[in-house]
């Protein structure tokens, strides 16, 4: 049996930190560009840090442990990953995508990969859209699941039968549940995308991106990529990284068990007209949710009765920032249709649900209480504003 998740979020899969000679516990930060050469033809395995530098490849192994991977490679940003995972196409190439994606996934397509002869269908993925808008040139299907911001969840295992009948690849971008919850690649995905800004690092300090295959073939065409685009993830923030997965496990419970009762207390306000959170029984999101991955977590979309109470709620709270970004220990309140998503089209966003009175909430692991008492306090200083 191998290690389990808590054991690899700190170790990876190797014995000990190889090559670490000073019996240093936290594994060394090499700040360096470059590595001297023994002798003409010969290598101690490093050459230059934008191929490849100890720090980065020690927290490459953690999170290609996590996810079951082959390898994994650490880029600069969510964005670095998937600009670099884009280089795998070809003009002419199609990928279909599903229509509630990360906004900043969308703006790339749309402005760069498109300019680059990449064409998209963005489609809602169900089996059977998906089986309708594979073309003779299509190369990939690419999701997120819990989509960001609705929170709908794709059937991981079904996408990946449908990849495997027409021979393209699957990416999933697993940001919302992490590892720690959700393991794409043993459910037939080929490629798991990450932001590392989110859950991985968890402290809202450090900007990195992960590419993650259970393919050596893939693997290879991406190590060519990362040492010839240069967006490989620095020492120092490989470091702290590496740092946030050693808790990933306590906060990804903690944050879920406070998602929970937050789900709780708005599903009871009457001010509140709809929450999404994956974790609501009776719902289909719930039920392939809980075929494909072992938690929820700590992702909550919901919608206000009017647009006025929504910004009245981002001003007035006194504890939750109102900041874009998500997964950190901190709970940060979020307005999609302005922030995250302000560069999707408005007919996208009006097909998805992204109206004004959507607000989206990250849940950090603060007092539950806390977070419960300053949202109602925000509310309820609405009432006495009008
Ligand atoms: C934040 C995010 C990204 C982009 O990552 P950055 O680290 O901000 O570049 C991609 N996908 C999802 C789901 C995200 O939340």
């Amino acid at each position: 049996m191998g290690r389990g998740i808590e054991t690899k979020c700190i170790y990876g899969d190797s014995a000990k930190f190889e090559g670490e000679q000073t019996g240093s516990i936290s594994f060394p930060i090499y700040q360096t560009a470059t590595f001297a050469h023994p002798a003409v033809g010969q290598s101690t395995g490093y050459d230059y840090s934008r191929m490849q530098n100890p720090t980065r490849q020690q927290l490459e192994q953690v999170v290609a442990s996590l996810e079951g991977g082959v390898d994994a490679l650490a880029f600069s940003s969510g964005m670095a990953a998937m600009t670099a995972l884009m280089e795998l196409f070809q003009p002419g190439d199609h990928i279909i995508t599903d229509s509630d994606l990360y906004g900043g996934s969308i703006r790339l397509f749309r402005s760069i990969s498109r300019k680059n002869g990449i064409s998209f269908s963005h489609i809602d993925c169900s089996m059977e859209n998906v089986e309708l808008s594979i073309r003779e040139n299509t190369r990939a299907i690419l999701i997120e699941t819990p989509t960001n911001p609705m929170m709908n969840v794709i059937d991981i295992r079904s996408m990946a039968e449908a990849a495997k009948r027409h021979g393209l690849l699957l990416i999933v971008d697993n940001t919302f549940l992490s590892p720690y919850f959700q393991k794409p690649l043993t459910l037939g995905a080929d490629i798991v995308l990450h932001s590392g800004t989110k859950f991985l690092g968890g402290h809202n300090d450090t900007l990195a991106g992960f590419l993650v295959t259970g393919s050596p073939e893939v693997s290879e065409q991406l190590r060519f990529i990362i040492k010839t685009v240069g967006s490989g993830l620095a020492p120092f923030d490989s470091w702290l990284i590496l740092r946030g997965i050693k808790t990933l496990p306590v906060r990804m419970e903690r944050a879920q068990e406070n998602a929970r009762a937050i789900v709780d207390f708005l599903s009871g306000e009457p001010r509140v007209r709809m929450v999404r959170y994956p974790g609501i029984p009776g719902t289909r999101a719930y039920e392939i949710c809980r075929r494909q991955a072992s938690g929820f977590g700590s992702m909550i979309t919901f919608e206000v009765e009017s647009r006025e109470l929504a910004l009245h709620i981002l001003k007035n709270t006194r504890l939750i920032p109102f900041a874009e970004s998500l997964g950190g220990v901190e709970t940060l309140l979020t307005y999609p249709t302005t922030q995250t998503h302000a560069d999707v089209p408005l007919e996208v966003r009006q097909r998805n649900g992204i109206t004004d009175r959507v607000l989206r909430l990250s849940v950090g692991i603060e007092t539950k209480e806390d977070l419960i008492l300053d949202l109602k306090q925000a509310m309820d200083s609405f009432e006495a504003s009008v």
